[in-house]
């Protein structure tokens, strides 16, 4: 029997994340394209939907209320719950993202399901779906399988290749309440340019307490806007306040997927490994040749990075020019 599944999407500066595609192939690996319902709030969602549509999303629940317009816990989390009440979906797929890290224990509590966070990999097998996710910081990967209740997982970024299933897609206004709520967003300041997202990034470029300075972190923004990158940093580098914390790639920080990963003067503690060892290229420079981030390193360069990092921006750049 086909199964539904709500795959909840998100938008970042009125664009869809690309996780958010990612949340919908995943869906469309594990149902009929007629079986994918998709919801998104806080955002103007119909200019969304042709996307939505051609990634396989056959349904688009718009959820209004002004409560929604910025992200604060109580309001999505009454919201959430009152369209999964009305969808009732077997299969609910999330973002592994702040917001998806904030609210998927709490819907999995309220309805008292199991929850299956951070995955990377979604297939269905026969009748199951089996559910991939890192383990023991990236050491071990497990499998696991619902055995019975609405099955709901969060998908981490980076992991799944958006694929198109095109077809026609419906829109449902949906009225929610939203009541009693314990907090209220005056203003959100932020802290981060804008740019390239982080955690969706296809090239990170990662400054550690070896770039000295938070002037060391210029010579990164210059290689990563040449890449088209986003900047990352180790909690060397963070605590010594070169760059601010939002930064923080790691066990404590955020994880990374990217196709890229270049660490600078980073030296590789297990802390920080947890939070990129699955990129799919690693390039380390450091001058300590003995640095363990050269143990996973698929690309090791040993050297000073203030020497390092500025070649390999001009090489890049001859090539991006070359490319044009
Ligand atoms: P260092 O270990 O000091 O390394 C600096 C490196 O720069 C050295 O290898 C050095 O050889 C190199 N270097 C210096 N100058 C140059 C130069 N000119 N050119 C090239 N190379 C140079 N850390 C994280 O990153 N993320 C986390 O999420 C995290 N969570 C933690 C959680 C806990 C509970 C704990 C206890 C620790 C955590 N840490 C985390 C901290 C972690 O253990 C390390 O202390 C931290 O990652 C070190 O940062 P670093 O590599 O920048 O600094």
């Amino acid at each position: 029997m086909s199964k539904k599944v709500l795959a909840i999407v998100e938008t970042k500066d009125n664009k869809l994340r690309n996780v958010s595609l990612e949340v919908l192939t995943a869906a469309n690996r594990i149902t009929d394209r007629q079986e994918v319902v998709t919801v998104a709030f806080g955002d103007d969602m119909e200019k969304h939907m042709e996307e939505l549509g051609k990634y396989g999303a056959s349904e688009i629940y718009t959820v209004t209320n002004e409560e929604l317009d910025v992200y604060t816990t109580d309001a999505y989390f009454q919201a959430l719950c009152q369209v999964i009440e009305e969808i009732k979906p077997d299969v609910i797929l999330m973002p592994h993202t702040a917001i998806g890290k904030d609210l998927s224990p709490r819907i999995a509590s309220f309805f008292s399901l199991g929850l299956v966070s951070d995955v990377i990999d979604v297939q269905k097998e026969g009748e199951d779906i089996t559910f991939t996710r890192p383990i023991y910081a990236g050491k071990a990967l497990e499998r696991r399988k619902f055995v019975e209740g609405i099955q709901f997982a969060t998908i981490r970024p980076n992991n799944i290749i958006p694929l198109q299933n095109e077809g026609s897609i419906k829109k449902v206004d949906f009225k929610v309440e939203v009541n009693n709520l314990r907090t209220v967003i005056k203003e959100v300041i932020r802290k981060t340019s804008e740019g390239v997202d982080l955690t969706e990034a296809k090239v990170v470029i990662a400054g550690g307490r070896g770039l000295k300075s938070p002037e060391g972190f210029k010579l990164l923004q210059n290689l990563a806007d040449v890449l088209g990158g986003a900047i990352g940093a180790s909690r060397g580098a963070c605590d010594a306040e070169y760059c601010d914390y939002s930064l923080q790639i790691g066990q404590t920080g955020k994880v990374v997927t990217p196709d890229l990963y270049i660490a600078c003067g980073i030296s590789g503690a297990i802390q920080h490994l947890a939070g990129m060892s699955n990129s799919k290229i690693i390039v380390a420079i450091n001058k300590d040749p003995e640095a363990p981030i050269f143990d996973i390193a698929d690309y090791g360069i040993v050297g000073d990075l203030f020497d390092v990092v500025p070649m390999l921006t001009e090489e890049f750049k001859k090539i991006t020019i070359a490319a044009v």
